[in-house]
């Protein structure tokens, strides 16, 4: 039996999830994340990996990144959240869906999509509904920055109130 089904995802308004099937243990894989194999060269050099989606390109190791732009690709489904309960586990050239903490069944399988920090994070906004969700997505490392951006502004506005 399947770890999941697919399902119109409460994250993701316009698109669909993963959800799980039945409870799931911290540790346990739940789908591979499949795609074709390409050099990291190609990836330089293609003017599909320019920025247009990202999010589905996984760097393998120093030569190899994994394409998973494609409807087969149903891990691909899975939404980004803060607080995820799942994590992209690279094992060779193959990507594991791996369950980070106990998931209900019912319950969204999250994972964090690890984007880093830099100027087209707005192109990304997160609506996971995670207490610490940072509005975007961006990687758990990286949010800081955000943060930071939002606390400097609040602090802005506390500065102007006291005028
Ligand atoms: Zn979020």
């Amino acid at each position: 039996m399947k770890l999941y089904k697919i399902k119109k995802s409460k994250i993701d308004n316009k698109g669909r999830g993963l959800y799980a099937s039945k409870d799931i243990k911290e540790g346990s894989k739940i789908i591979n994340y499949i795609g074709k194999i390409i050099t990291n060269k190609q990836v330089d050099e293609s003017d599909k990996y320019d920025n247009g989606k990202p999010i589905y390109l996984f760097t393998l190791n120093k030569k190899y990144t994994m394409d998973g732009d494609f409807s087969w690709n149903t891990a691909g489904l899975i939404n980004h959240s803060c607080d995820p309960n799942s994590q992209y586990d690279g094992i060779g050239l193959k990507i594991w869906i791996t369950a980070i903490k106990d998931i209900k069944k019912g319950e969204e399988i999250t994972c964090d999509y690890g984007f880093g920090f830099d100027k087209d994070y707005k192109q990304f906004p997160c609506k996971c509904r995670a207490k610490n969700c940072c509005g975007y997505i961006v990687r758990e490392e990286s949010r800081w920055r955000i943060n930071k951006k939002f606390a400097m502004k609040n602090k802005k506005k506390l500065v102007n109130n006291s005028k």
